[in-house]
């Protein structure tokens, strides 16, 4: 009686180890077989994007979803270096926006980059700040599309279709940017750094003062006939609107604000990373409504 006890309880031990062995690597196969690929993404303005075009077939996440942490001073820790190596893929802006996750990509042999600068086909002398112009968005996702097709043929079709509805979820940005442009088309616009660079371009605006926008982009102090120069442009009203990235202070920076208040020069807000939780197209739209307010006015 107690030998068949032992021998059953060491039997049923056996098959259990039997059975686990068994279903251990099938549960991971599985996973693979169901085409979850995982994508990390450097902001969450990109973890949008990547999740729009992959819908149902990756695992998007973000590794700067939030407004106080920027992006370029940004210093990744072990936790998120774990993260960027276990991921497929890697995505992010480039031109040294996010150069973190170029060193910790090439850290993992599983981890593919893709970068949206590379997408677009843009140099290293390019304005850094991609993603305010709508249209390398839609062509960055169609691209990823197609990067995705190819990495999962599988879904080809779902990625291809996803890529044209994310061109369609920017079109009340890119339709209300048309609109604006024919009002603005020549005037002069001044921004207290190069981050709203792209959009201005789109808007047919007029940039004056580069030379003091790329000087706080790369936190040196713009030479003082720079700054006497937007000065007087701005006593002149040489300038019709004021764009003004409210992440970046300094001395000078706010001289420039308070002068534009006083000569009651428009001054449009924006941000150089999305609000937490706010959508792409939501953030583009409350820039631009500014904007939109300043043409009626
Ligand atoms: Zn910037």
């Amino acid at each position: 009686m107690k030998r068949t006890k032992i021998l059953v309880g060491i039997m049923s031990v056996f098959l259990l180890v039997i059975l686990s062995i068994a279903l251990w690597p099938k549960h991971s196969d599985q996973k693979k077989e169901d085409g979850q690929l995982t994508i990390v993404a450097s902001t969450n303005v990109y973890a949008e994007l990547a999740s729009t075009v992959a819908g149902d077939h990756a695992n998007v996440s973000a590794i700067i979803s939030k407004q106080s942490v920027s992006p370029e001073d940004f210093e990744p820790t072990n936790q998120v270096a774990k993260e960027v190596s276990k991921a497929d893929i890697a995505f992010g802006n480039g031109l040294g926006y996010d150069a973190w996750l170029n060193k910790l990509t090439r850290s993992s042999k599983k981890t593919q980059l893709i970068l949206v600068s590379q997408l677009l086909k843009k140099s290293d002398k390019d304005n850094p700040h991609l993603w305010n112009d709508p249209e390398n968005m839609v062509q960055a996702a169609q691209q990823l599309a197609d990067q995705l097709s190819k990495k999962d043929p599988d879904h080809k079709a779902d990625y291809q279709k996803n890529a044209a509805a994310y061109k369609e979820k920017l079109t009340p940005v890119t339709e209300k940017v048309a609109a604006l442009k024919s009002q603005l088309n020549g005037r002069v616009a001044f921004e207290t750094e190069s981050v709203y660079e792209y959009m201005l371009h789109d808007l047919g605006l007029t940039i004056t003062g580069d030379a003091f926008a790329e000087a706080v982009g790369e936190e040196s102090d713009p030479a003082p006939s720079v700054m006497k120069k937007i000065q007087e442009q701005m006593k002149n009203h040489e300038i019709d609107l004021v764009v003004q990235n409210t992440q970046t202070s300094g001395g000078d920076v706010a001289k420039l604000i308070k002068l534009a208040k006083q000569e009651n020069l428009p001054i449009v807000k924006v941000t150089e990373t999305s609000p937490d939780k706010t959508s792409y197209v939501d953030w583009k739209l409350s820039e631009l409504n500014q904007i939109e307010k300043y043409i009626a006015s």
